[in-house]
């Protein structure tokens, strides 16, 4: 059964961080689009991250913020994060009627510190301009057709002009986000790079690390990636003791860089102002774990001043379903509603 007799202009699949950025730049530009999200509820990873405050993004420059992503993601995120900078994102919100707080460092999260505030917004501001928001809704394939795309779900296909894929990476699969987009992606031969942790904790046997299990420091401490007893990177930022090893935003930042260029065999040093430990030959935990995803749809099969796919034209991406991953700090959500806003941007000056 197909839904629609005349073609969606946009298809939005995915109700998270880019997929309802998306809708709301959509409504606001008068796009016709509607979002198909797999789960009950929408932005179920939203709801998760800084524990449940949501750091959304942070007060910088767009120039300070593609340095400190590093390359080869500063490069393909430049166009999107200096069309839609943090401060873009920040009055946005704050237009919306959320209440903002900083930290010195310039994180910016609710006042509230609820990230559910966050979510809100986009839900009302849908709900406002009357932006169909159809939930429980896993689409299950795209198929590109002459005039735009048949995208399928379980129980009915609808006829849309464009399609944003807004899937999300693989972690924390629960809350939705479980890698279809990479999928449907792969079968329209396009080029995906293989999912793996990025910002995820690391796992010792070492007694010594395990004793401190419970240990928090979240001021003075920094966390340095040694390869073959020669520092490499090194973060500042909170470092925790698990019960299994060792965490918090120091130690991601290490897993991050390790990830991108491939290290796998090193050593962590942390410093806190208790003492230095050094953390042997460390495992990383699962990609099921991880903050964010590396790998996704790949950079060079996307143009990054639109997010439209360079063999499949219509077909755009945002957020975590393509291969762009950035430190802990705000820089994924805020890569996340950038390159959405682009997309859609992209959609409106097609349509003249
Ligand atoms: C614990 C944790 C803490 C974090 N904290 C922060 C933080 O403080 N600041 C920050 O900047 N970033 C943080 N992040 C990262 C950030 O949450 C993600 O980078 C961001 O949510 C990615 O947005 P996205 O829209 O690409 O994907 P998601 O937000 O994961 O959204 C994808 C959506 O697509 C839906 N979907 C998937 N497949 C389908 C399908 N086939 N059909 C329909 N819908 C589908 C999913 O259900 C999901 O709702 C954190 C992540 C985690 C896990």
């Amino acid at each position: 059964m197909a839904l629609t007799h005349r073609p969606v202009p946009l298809a939005i699949v995915g109700g998270g961080a880019a997929g309802l950025f998306a809708a709301s730049v959509a409504s606001s530009r008068g796009i016709g689009c509607l979002v198909l999200e797999r789960k009950a509820r929408i932005g179920s990873k939203m709801l998760m991250t800084a524990n449940g405050r949501c750091n959304f993004t942070k007060d910088i420059t767009p120039e300070r913020m593609l340095a400190d992503i590093g390359e080869p993601v500063a490069s393909f995120a430049a166009t999107a994060l200096r069309e839609c900078p943090p401060s873009m994102v920040a009055a946005g919100f704050k237009a919306r009627g959320l209440r903002l707080k900083r930290m010195v460092d310039g994180r910016l999260f609710p006042a509230s510190g609820n990230a559910a505030d966050v979510v809100h917004v986009f839900g009302d501001q849908l709900r406002d301009a009357s932006v169909p928001l159809l939930t429980n809704c896993p689409v299950t394939d795209l198929q590109p057709v002459k005039n735009g795309f048949i995208v399928a779900t379980r129980n009915f296909t609808l006829w849309a002009r464009n399609v944003l894929l807004a899937t999300g990476g693989a972690s924390f699969p629960k809350t939705g986000s479980v890698g279809d987009g990479q999928e449907f992606a792969r079968r329209l031969g396009l080029r995906v790079e293989p999912l793996r942790a990025g910002l995820v904790g690391c796992e010792t046997n070492e007694p010594a690390i395990l004793a401190m299990a419970g240990a928090r420091f979240e001021q003075g401490a920094t966390a340095a990636l040694l390869v073959d007893g020669r520092e490499v990177f090194h973060a500042a930022g909170e470092v925790e003791v698990e019960p299994w090893g060792v965490s918090g935003a120091a130690v991601y930042n290490c897993t991050r860089y390790a990830a991108r260029q491939g290290i796998r065999s090193f050593a962590l040093r942390m410093d806190t102002p208790e003492g230095s430990w050094l953390v042997k030959r460390p495992a990383m935990r699962p990609l099921k774990e991880a903050i964010v995803t590396m790998g996704g749809v790949a950079l060079d099969e996307i143009d990054p001043d639109t997010m439209e796919s360079r063999r499949v034209p219509g077909l755009y991406f945002a957020g975590e379903v393509l291969d762009i991953d950035g430190p802990t700090g705000g820089y994924n959500l805020t890569l996340a509603f950038a390159t959405a806003n682009l997309a859609v941007r992209s959609v409106r000056s097609k349509q003249g």
